[in-house]
């Protein structure tokens, strides 16, 4: 059975983000286990995962509690429609953990099978708020160039990578895009970091004059941007937007799909960067990715107007098949559960001077221009002249080579141009971020070699 995998692979699957033509030549990589912070493939080799996942699996692979949970789940009830008015415990619970550890004005919860989906609610319930509240024409969404929330037709819209957009497209109307506080990238020369904020500041107060302030409805951000490269603003940043969101009657949210869970040192990435969310959308490591589920948590004004569409409408016509899975639920509760017995927030914190350190000694590379990191995220940007800081020609694959490199010698990244990022799982130890590294370490040096 297992023979052929590859040509099988070739033969039947789409692979999301991946160049579909290289793949008919590359093949797959085939993953076939894995144990606490390690990965297996088909043939046996061990690699460290260096991405949790894909920003998820916090707790690692084989965690015996969540299996246990989730079997228990299955063998009680493996499904439970929440529509029309149906519940279960496990989604009020759920929802009543969430509202306690949520930062911002959580008043109620809404499930959905991921972080784009839940990115989609964030547009649609908007909508349907100013729709309520008479305000037909406050509709558009701002989100960040090079911000990642999800891939569907309104998600998608609302990320801001160009080949998120292209061809398919996308971004549909309402929604605009303002800078992106990438300051190792963005600063002008000479610039300081609070110079820097007030710049943004200011394009974003441009940016809704020019699109007109009575049209603004909402703005978005990851306390973090982790798909657009591991972007990690200045402190300044969030206070000066929200000195600028505040004339405009706007919501807020903060896209805590990475930065959720202990991320970043804090339960949310919101508390760590200073953001104020009217609400957040969660997903990934709600569930340490065993199992796809994500939520929003939903201000008490916009509850209201959904209860006043509700008798105008007569149904709240909305929700997925999956909409607040039992299963789901039960992994949830018990993944937040180990969080806080396990005391993961503290744990993130001790281990992030260690994990900073290390990241920012990766700088030490000719070929690398920048480093940054908070809690257990980081990210290392490879560049062809660090005094110019100039970026080596997409074509050449500097990245995708270092990856490569990494992979022959276990460890598991990803690259974003030419921006390596590190989210491993939480339950790493000290031994295992040096083991970690050390590799990282070794793939620069040997891309340097191949680059030079
Ligand atoms: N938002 C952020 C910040 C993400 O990083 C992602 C996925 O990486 C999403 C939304 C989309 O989540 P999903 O892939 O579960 O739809």
């Amino acid at each position: 059975m297992a023979c052929n995998m590859g040509a099988r692979d070739i033969e039947t699957l789409v692979h999301p983000f991946t160049n579909l033509s290289k793949h008919r030549q590359t093949g797959p990589m085939i993953l076939d286990h894995g144990k606490g912070i390690y990965l297996f493939d088909d043939a046996g080799k061990k690699y460290i995962d260096g991405l949790a996942g894909l920003w998820c699996t916090s707790l690692g692979f084989g965690n015996e509690e969540l299996i246990e949970a989730s079997t228990a789940q299955m063998r009680k009830l493996p499904f439970a429609s929440m529509f029309t008015g149906k519940s279960h415990e496990l989604a009020i619970e759920l929802a009543e953990k969430l509202k306690e550890i949520a930062p911002g004005p959580a008043s109620k919860v809404l499930f959905s099978s991921g972080g784009s989906d839940a990115n989609d609610m964030q547009v649609k319930l908007t909508w349907y708020y100013n729709n309520a509240r008479g305000l037909p024409k406050k509709k558009k969404i701002i989100s960040r160039m090079r911000a990642y929330h999800g891939i569907t037709v309104a998600s998608g819209s609302l990320t801001g990578l160009p080949p998120v957009h292209a061809d398919f497209d996308l971004p549909i109307g309402n929604v605009a895009h303002t800078s992106c506080p990438d300051f190792y990238r963005g600063a002008a020369p000479g610039e300081t970091e609070e110079e820097f904020s007030a710049r943004m500041a200011r394009e974003l107060d441009e940016l809704i004059q020019r699109e007109g302030p009575d049209t603004v409805a909402c703005f978005i951000a990851e306390p973090i941007m982790g798909a657009g490269g591991v972007v990690i603003p200045p402190a300044s940043y969030f206070p000066k937007i929200h000195d600028v969101l505040a004339a405009y009657d706007v919501r807020i949210v903060s896209d805590e799909v990475i930065c959720g869970f202990g991320r970043t040192g804090n339960w949310f990435g919101s508390q760590s960067l200073g953001m104020k969310p009217s609400s957040i959308s969660v997903a990934k490591a709600i569930t340490s990715g065993y199992f796809p589920l994500g939520a929003i948590t939903i201000e008490e004004p916009l509850y209201q107007a959904m209860i006043k569409e509700s008798e105008k409408i007569g149904v709240f016509a909305h929700g997925f098949t999956y909409t607040g899975h039992p299963v789901g639920c039960a992994i949830a509760l018990k993944t937040i559960e180990i969080y806080q017995r396990d005391r993961i927030v503290e744990r993130v914190r001790k281990l992030a001077p260690l994990f900073a350190e290390r990241v920012k000694r990766l700088g030490e590379h000719e070929l690398v221009g920048n480093t940054r990191s908070l809690g257990l995220i980081g990210g290392v940007e490879l560049v062809a002249d660090r005094n110019a800081k100039r970026l080596f020609t997409p074509n050449k694959g500097v990245g995708m080579y270092c990856i490569g490199e990494c992979q022959r010698l276990g460890l598991i990244t990803r690259a974003i141009g030419d921006t390596i990022a590190i989210c491993p799982p939480l339950i790493i130890n000290e031994a295992e971020i040096n083991e970690l590294f050390d590799t990282l370490d070794a793939a620069i040096r040997s891309t340097e070699d191949w680059v030079t």
